[in-house]
């Protein structure tokens, strides 16, 4: 090894080194599904570059990952002909994490193991989960289209610090050799890697193979000769990408595990939708959604989820162009048929096929998020706990859609008055008074400042239910839902409100007599009040408290106010 130099590893990889170790040990066979999909994804990222540069494949198409154990020096490899990394490649891909708020997310932690093993199991392990398993691992890696003297060899022992140097390495493509600790022989054996690979990686589109040995000359039960086998690599996945095949042929399970692969998820995806849609635009969605937000799901450079194929060849990560922000926590993919191989960025921009594609994805999203509200409760409630806030970004973002989404909200109310959020505009409409027309709201501060304002005395004596929104996007969310089902939204804070429509003829008289018999004193108010107020008047709508103050229907509401207060204005 030539050119051999020390680097530190950056501070959040020690961090994620150290925690990893401690607290993913119950799931530490993950490793595999992690080296074998980076071995997957080098060879998508191959194939990918040599569109445009065929010589990359130097002869050698047959893209392929192998992973083989060696009893005798300790150790399991998984090898691929993939992409390659140059030196400074290395030095970044295997030195530094690339993902946008890594920082915050590591000074989150808790010191919690229980806690932090959730959230790492978010954050996704990569590479890094080798150490493990491992007390040491090689990589040795050759970028395409390199010469063979143009190798490289990382070596760590995941103790804060790694070497680099030069080798000679013929074959194109990465070696990840794992020096396993002393307990974890179990890796050795090679039924024990078949079976784990074969759960992780049988939606992986390229063969994952594995050494087969032969057996001698034999005899079979009549004494006829069998004959001498000779030892081959053998695929031990289907080799065909999951969202290619027939829903009918895939299981639940190989869903759930194609899912954890790509999400880099722990747990087990909430539901999912499978689509091949044919006609005038032809293409492939398999959309999920997570059980649990991510760390960063509110970091504005958060990637989407969405993976973009073209005719079965991978084209990018984080396709943001066919997912709406709103709905930002999908994972999944798009396997399009008419969009070119080429295509960039810039393409999908203003592009007809990838509108197509993008609202086709959002119809189905939402049909199974409305289905899932409808059918399972309290599935829907605890999707609502994580993604709610995200939804709400939907009415200003996608107006096109939103009483779909709209539909899709749920809320605390009167009718309860508990915090948790659990009722429909729909249900709401289903209760709603004789006469009543508009859906009545209420935002504040907190939800026991919405439940207790003075406020909502008369709905309450009148047995009006009353929306409580307390989160910080209701109020910014409500500017752009103004109506539900032909149904107006009306903020109870402001003034005007006659509920007098729904008031019998007697109370409608004790009314007026109130109002005229105050007539002196709302002058003498006025008078006092001078130019802090717009108007004094005399109110039907309190039972309990002596005064309220309202805005006007067109002003800003008080909520508002204070916000933009706040933000110095
Ligand atoms: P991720 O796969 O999410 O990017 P990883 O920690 O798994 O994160 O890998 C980090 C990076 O290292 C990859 O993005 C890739 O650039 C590089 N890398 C890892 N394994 C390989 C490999 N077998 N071939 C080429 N590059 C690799
Ligand atoms: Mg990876």
């Amino acid at each position: 090894v030539a050119h051999k130099e020390t680097h530190g590893f950056q501070t959040e990889v020690k961090q994620l080194l150290q925690l990893m170790i401690h607290s993913l040990y119950s799931n530490k066979e993950i490793f595999l599904r992690e080296l074998v999909s980076n071995a997957s994804d080098a060879a998508d990222k191959l194939r990918f570059q040599a569109l445009s540069d065929n010589a990359l494949f130097e002869n050698d198409g047959d893209l392929k990952v192998r992973v083989s154990v060696d009893k005798e020096a300790n150790t399991i490899t998984i090898s691929d002909n993939g992409i390659g990394m140059t030196r400074d490649q290395v030095i970044e891909h295997l030195g530094t994490i690339a993902k946008s708020g890594t920082k915050e997310f590591f000074s989150n932690l808790t010191g919690d193991q229980a806690k932090d093993s959730k959230l790492i199991g978010q954050f996704g392990v990569g590479f890094y989960s080798a150490f493990i398993v491992a007390d040491a691992v090689t990589v040795k890696t050759r970028a395409a289209g390199e010469d063979a003297d143009r190798g490289v060899e990382w070596y760590s022992k995941g103790d804060g610090e790694f070497t680099i140097g030069d080798i000679e390495k013929a074959g194109r493509g990465t070696d990840v050799i794992l020096h396993l600790k002393e307990e974890e022989k179990e890796f050795l054996d090679d039924w024990k890697v078949r079976s784990i690979i074969t759960r992780y990686s049988d939606h992986i589109g390229i063969p994952v193979e594995m050494w087969k040995e032969g057996t001698p000359e034999s005899e079979g039960p009549e004494g006829e000769k069998i004959p001498a086998t000779e030892g081959q690599w053998e695929a031990i996945n289907k080799g065909t990408a999951l969202w290619t095949r027939d829903k009918s042929d895939i299981s639940d399970e190989e869903y759930e595990e194609f899912y954890k692969s790509i999400a880099h998820d722990f747990e087990e995806p909430v539901k999912w939708v499978h689509n091949k849609v044919e006609g005038k635009t032809e293409y492939t969605s398999l959309l999920y959604i997570p059980k649990r937000a991510p760390f960063d799901l509110w970091n504005r450079e958060v990637k989407s989820g969405i993976k973009l194929y073209v005719q079965r060849v991978f084209i990018m990560d984080d396709a943001e162009k066919f997912m709406p922000t709103y709905l930002r926590f999908v994972k999944g993919l798009v396997d399009s048929n008419d969009l070119p191989l080429n295509v960039s960025r810039e393409i999908l921009q203003d592009n007809k096929i990838t509108q197509s594609i993008r609202s086709g994805n959002v119809k189905r999203v939402l049909q199974m998020l409305t289905r899932m509200g409808e059918n399972s409760p309290e599935e829907y409630a605890a999707f609502w706990k994580e993604f709610g806030n995200v939804l709400k970004e939907g009415p200003a973002e996608d107006f096109a859609n939103k009483d779909k989404i709209a539909k899709l909200f749920r809320f605390s109310s009167t009718h309860t008055d508990s915090a948790e959020q659990n009722v429909s505009l729909d249900d709401y409409i289903g209760r709603m008074k004789e006469g009543q027309d508009k859906i009545y709201y209420i935002t504040a501060d907190t939800f026991e400042a919405a439940k207790s304002s003075p406020h909502l005395e008369a709905f309450r004596k009148k047995g009006i239910e009353v929306l409580l929104m307390a989160e910080r996007v209701d109020e910014w969310m409500m500017s752009h839902l103004t109506e539900y089902n032909e149904k107006q939204f009306q903020h109870v804070a402001k003034a005007n409100i006659d509920l007098s429509e729904l008031d019998d003829e007697e109370t409608k008289k004790a009314h007026e007599e109130t109002e005229k018999a105050f007539e002196s004193f709302i002058e003498r108010a006025k008078t006092a009040l001078g130019d802090k107020v717009k108007d004094v008047k005399v109110s039907h709508r309190l039972t309990e408290s002596p005064a309220v103050i309202t805005t006007d229907e067109h002003d800003m509401n008080t909520q508002m106010a204070k916000l933009l207060e706040a933000a110095g204005q």
